[in-house]
């Protein structure tokens, strides 16, 4: 959209390090405007005027092992105002208060999920850095702004620079609190959830999306809701908060599949895996496998409408016929009220304002999944 470029020179595109770098010495005259990285600008002379043009000259971006330390230098921290939007106790830890952010790996160890931007760099470029590396870096912020309170904002964060990073932190006594996202895999033991808690770890989130080993398989999400009982359970027992991505509207879901998966989300809560949730209607973006290939997930994308700004997310057509917008009113109501232990014993036909069949989960599954 060429009017952006009254208000800015330029924009550049996923991790920043290299584009700036190329910004700041086509800025002081020693590179072409050729040679800029993931970079767009709008033409002010010449056949092509106030046309914008995107420009990407190849070259490798800065390690995450050399990314460096962020900083806040400057900024006043203490000024910013605490917002509470929405009454989740894992929204409040978003939003309420402050927390160093840093990433422990650039990108996405898994790089599978069929609904996640997969084919783009903040996902597909996978880079890790030592645990001595990271605890580096915790030190040097904690000096800097004097918090000790960090969110880890990798979208997945491995297991494996998990456990090196809690135990350096351990090994080095460094005292802090954090959180952040993981995959609900089976790495996640009891002995390596309690070794995350004792380095600071308070809350864990992670995607359960449709709880249905069906649909969890058409995602490639490598997790089924079994393992994502016995994985969350072994973080609760640890004295850590859990809460559950789930998505609703999954190419090929029906209205049984949304009440199944209703139904282990309930008993998820009534045996204490859980302790918060969000229900995220799915959307197809162009960069996800769904969007690659719509014809393997059963589902016709729509044109994209015309926009010279962004075109991310597409629309499409399930022959499913699912109504997902009056399954999505029950999900949310029900997921509110088992958050504050409401309703866990009653029947979760009742949350819906239309008939629906009755769940086709057994009555035990997740206590059985768990051995109790
Ligand atoms: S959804 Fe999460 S785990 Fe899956 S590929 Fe995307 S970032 Fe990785």
């Amino acid at each position: 959209e060429p009017r952006l470029f009254d208000y800015v020179d330029f924009v550049t595109l996923d991790a920043g390090e290299r584009p700036l770098l190329a910004l700041l010495e086509h800025i002081a005259g020693r590179r072409s405007q050729q040679r800029l990285v993931r970079c767009f600008v709008r033409e002010d002379g010449g056949e092509l005027a106030g046309q914008v043009r995107y420009i990407n000259f190849v070259e490798p971006d800065v390690p995450f092992e050399d990314v460096g330390t962020p900083t806040w230098d400057g900024l006043p921290l203490h000024d910013y105002l605490s917002l509470l939007d929405m009454l989740n106790p894992m929204n409040r830890l978003w939003s309420d208060g402050r927390w160093n952010k840093l990433t422990i790996a650039h990108g996405c160890y898994w790089k599978k999920c069929s609904f996640c931007d997969i084919t783009l760099d903040y996902i597909s470029r996978y880079e890790a850095a030592s645990a001595k590396t990271l605890v580096d870096r915790i030190e040097a912020i904690v000096a800097e702004t004097g918090q000790t309170g960090f969110h880890f904002v990798d979208e997945a964060a491995p297991p494996k620079v998990l456990k090196a990073l809690a135990q350096e932190l351990i090994a080095r006594q460094v005292s802090i609190s954090w959180w952040g996202n993981v995959r609900f895999e089976k790495t996640f033991t009891p002995e390596l959830c309690q070794l995350l808690a004792d380095s600071g770890c308070i809350a864990i989130s992670g995607g359960l999306e449709v709880a249905s080993d069906r649909l969890l398989q058409l995602m490639q999400k490598g997790v089924s809701v079994e393992q994502v009982a016995r994985v969350t359970r072994a973080f609760t027992e640890s004295g850590i908060l859990v809460h559950a991505y789930l998505m609703y509207g999954f190419p090929t879901q029906t209205v049984q599949d949304t009440v199944d998966a209703l139904e282990y989300v309930r008993q998820l809560f009534e045996n204490g895996c859980i302790q918060s949730g969000f229900f995220h209607r799915f959307a197809c973006t162009v960069h996800s496998p769904v969007g690659q290939d719509p014809a393997a997930f059963g589902v016709r994308l729509l044109p994209l409408p015309p926009s010279p700004f962004a075109k991310n997310d597409v629309g499409f057509v399930d022959p499913t016929g699912t109504d997902h917008d009056a399954m999505g009113d029950a999900l949310k109501k029900a997921l509110y009220n088992f958050m504050h232990g409401l309703g866990l014993e009653q029947d979760v036909r009742r949350w819906f304002s239309v008939r629906v069949p009755k769940p086709k989960v057994p009555k035990h599954f997740i206590a059985q999944a768990l051995g109790t």
